[in-house]
């Protein structure tokens, strides 16, 4: 460790302790990764910090030795937004964990970024709230994640994604300053300073403090699994639904390789010899849902669905809901590895879209799972690989980018929850032009002109002159 390293963790230790200052290569080959996982590179110390102030300080020395940091929360991102790609400092945000404050009043709560997301559900379930984006990550995430990636989850269908729940933040910036944006009461005059800083993915500084909205639970909810013998009429009985005005709280359609890891380890009920399901909620008055419930099983029946339950009690419910909120998990159980992607499409194009991606994975010989937000145009196709066998990585990433780039050409995006990250900024030209990605590095340079927050994230190298980066890209194969 050089003069200038030993010099920043004596500086960190003198504000946060030696317990709390992690410097040593075994403490930090945890902090090199996170959900991601193929980006890899570890940081030079890590800090744990307790309060806003102590945040502060630490960005400050990060600042005077300009030293690159970055925030992380649980560590659970999919775009490889948690690793520190230029090294420095990690200010690990676990232990600031509080509710501060809960209003039913104004149904809203004040909460440290550190939070997991599930428990603030938890603490205002007994007065019937929740707070709803609700990743499928939901019971490890944090909210500061959830604010920087703008995540969004099966209930954010009807409910909006992150953004539209957030009211307020505080906000330490990398040259040491506590801004605070937003107010309690939504709405403010002025420029929407929270809304730029969420889906910041951590490059604009750190989230010390999240004001968020808390939503009334539903009079009446009912769940339901449609059965399918043909994927193509389950993503035709999606574009169908929502065609017909309908928005149900969630709208999730999981394929046969998912349906059959789920069976085989979580036994949830999905038939094992279905070509997909959908897991479809509808949540409000209890009128409404009945009247929703009888339209949604008339199209899903023109549709040749071979069934549709419904959950008849709150146990079935969850656990319907346990198959689809662990799939992920059950698919990391039948391959050595996966590769999640996040693409989005425009509704109307989602059958489309389903049917290409099963193409697309047989031309690379790349099996493929399909647990999707359909409701949302949401796509998440896992591409199984063997991470010993250098010709099916490479044939899952060519598989993966050519799936990406037919989401944009449908006329989607690049990503609709787990964020840009290191992942895919080098994509980011196939959807904005030199001049958006001008744009965007000028509002960044505002929050962070020596880009020491959160650097290599989002932005292409130097927006500014996106191509030499692309280029490099191209020459080092670095492609994802
Ligand atoms: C099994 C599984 C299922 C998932 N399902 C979903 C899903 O349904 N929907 C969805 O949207 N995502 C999903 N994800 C992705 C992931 O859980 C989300 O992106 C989540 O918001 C990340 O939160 P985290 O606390 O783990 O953040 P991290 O992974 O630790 O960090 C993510 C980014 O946030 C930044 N960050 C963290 N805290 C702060 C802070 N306080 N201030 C500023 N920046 C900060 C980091 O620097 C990084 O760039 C899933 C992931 C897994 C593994």
């Amino acid at each position: 460790m050089g003069n200038n390293a030993s010099e920043l963790v004596d500086r960190l230790g003198a504000i946060f302790g030696p317990e709390r200052t992690v410097s040593t290569p075994e403490q930090l080959l945890t902090y090199e990764c996170d959900g991601h996982a193929l980006e890899r590179r570890p940081p030079q110390v890590v800090v744990y910090p307790e309060s806003t102030e102590e945040v502060r300080r630490g960005i400050r020395v990060c600042a005077e030795l300009a030293v690159p940091f970055l925030a992380r929360g649980a560590g659970t991102g999919l775009s490889g937004g948690a690793v520190a790609a230029r090294g420095g400092v990690v200010f690990e945000m676990a232990r600031m964990n509080r509710i501060l404050e809960i209003d039913y009043a104004n149904r809203l709560a004040v909460v440290q970024p550190g939070l997991v997301n599930l428990h603030l559900s938890l603490a205002t379930q007994k007065r019937g709230f929740h707070y709803a984006p609700d990743p499928s990550s939901q019971g490890a995430c944090t909210l500061g994640g959830n604010v920087a990636e703008n995540s969004g989850g099966p209930h954010t269908l009807k409910y909006g994604v992150t953004t539209n729940h957030v009211l307020g933040l505080e906000l330490v910036l990398p040259n040491g300053e506590v801004v605070r944006t937003g107010s309690r009461m939504g709405d403010v005059p002025g420029l929407d300073l929270t809304g730029v800083i969420v889906v910041s993915e951590g490059t604009f500084g750190i989230v010390t403090e999240i004001t968020v909205r808390l939503t009334r639970n539903a009079e009446a909810v009912r769940t339901f699994l449609a059965v399918y013998d043909d994927l193509d009429r389950a993503s035709e009985t999606v574009s169908g639904v929502i065609a017909a005005g309908i928005v149900p709280a969630a709208l999730e359609l999981i394929d046969a390789v998912a349906i059959q890891a789920v069976e085989a380890h979580l036994k949830v009920g999905f038939p094992t010899d279905a070509a997909a399901v959908l897991l479809i909620e509808i949540e409000g008055l209890a009128d409404e849902v009945e009247a929703t419930a009888t339209s949604i099983e008339t199209i899903a029946r023109a549709h040749e669905c071979r069934s549709i339950e419904v959950a008849g009690d709150e146990a079935t419910r969850r656990r319907l809901w346990k198959g689809r909120k662990m799939a992920l998990g059950a698919v990391g159980k039948i391959a050595a590895a996966y590769y999640t992607h996040d693409g989005v499409v425009p509704r109307s194009k989602l059958p489309e879209a389903v049917r290409r991606i099963q193409e697309i994975a047989k031309r690379h010989g790349v099996r493929v799972a399909n647990i999707c937000h359909a409701g949302d145009g949401n796509l998440h196709p896992l591409l199984l690989f063997d991470p010993s066998d250098r010709d099916e990585i490479t044939r899952m990433h060519d598989a993966g980018k050519e799936i990406l780039r037919m989401c944009v050409d449908l006329g989607g995006a690049l990503t609709g929850e787990h964020g840009v990250g290191a992942e895919k900024r080098s994509c980011m030209p196939w959807l904005f032009s030199e001049n958006d990605l001008d744009q965007f590095a000028r509002v960044r340079s505002v929050f962070d002109p020596h880009e020491l927050s959160n650097p290599e994230k989002v932005f292409p190298t130097g927006s500014r002159c996106a191509d030499v980066h692309i280029a490099r890209k191209i020459r080092t194969g670095g492609w994802l």
